[in-house]
Parts: C-alpha cells; sequence; structure tokens
C-alpha cells in the first residue's frame, strides 16, 4: 500500500524527471542548422537520424511520466492496470512510470 510519503517523494521524482526531460524536448537545436557544406550528406543524414531517434526516445519517456503524474491526480496511481492489483512500492521506487506490475510487465 502506497503511503502520502512514498507518493509525494514518487511525485517529486516525476516531476523533476519531467521538467528534465521537457528543457531536452524543447531545448534541441532546429534540424535545419546543419551545416550541410560542414559534413558530407552521407554523415548530415546520419546525424539527423540519430537526432530523430533521441527525440522520440525522450518524448515517449515524457508521455510515460506525464501519464504516471496525471494518474497520480486520479488517484489510480500505482495499480496494475491489467489485474487492478497494488504495484509493490519497490517497484514504484525502481521505475516511478510502471503501469503493470512485474507479473504483467
Ligand atoms: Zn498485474
Amino acid at each position: 500500500m502506497l503511503t502520502s510519503e512514498s507518493l509525494t517523494a514518487l511525485r517529486a521524482t516525476l516531476e523533476a524527471e519531467r521538467d528534465q526531460l521537457r528543457r531536452q524536448t524543447e531545448g534541441r537545436p532546429d534540424e535545419a542548422d546543419f551545416d550541410e557544406n560542414f559534413a558530407d550528406s552521407g554523415q548530415v543524414a546520419a546525424e539527423q537520424g540519430e537526432s530523430r531517434t533521441l527525440a522520440s526516445t525522450l518524448t515517449e519517456r515524457l508521455d510515460d511520466v506525464e501519464r504516471a503524474l496525471a494518474k497520480m491526480d486520479e488517484g489510480t496511481y500505482g495499480t496494475c492496470e491489467i489485474s487492478g492489483e497494488p504495484i509493490p512500492l519497490a517497484r514504484l521506487e525502481a521505475v516511478p512510470t510502471a503501469r503493470v506490475c512485474i507479473e504483467h510487465a
């Protein structure tokens, strides 16, 4: 069972991660800034591809964090989305964005 102290600590962790992810996703240099004369086009394409991959990973991570925070607001945080059973605190502390218990992961 989640105590309010645990929830407060987990919320602080999630909010800190959300803020960091927002800075990372919003603060990226525009892809148009790539100077095609600086490197051959193949390398530029590879760098742009990596940049996009990183951006989508960050965006997915941010979605997970925001969903966890929304569930805290709704009062459904810490409950397995499949079985409806409470997710053990140790798992939430290890993975604050967990939406299912270990059994259903
Ligand atoms: Zn479960």
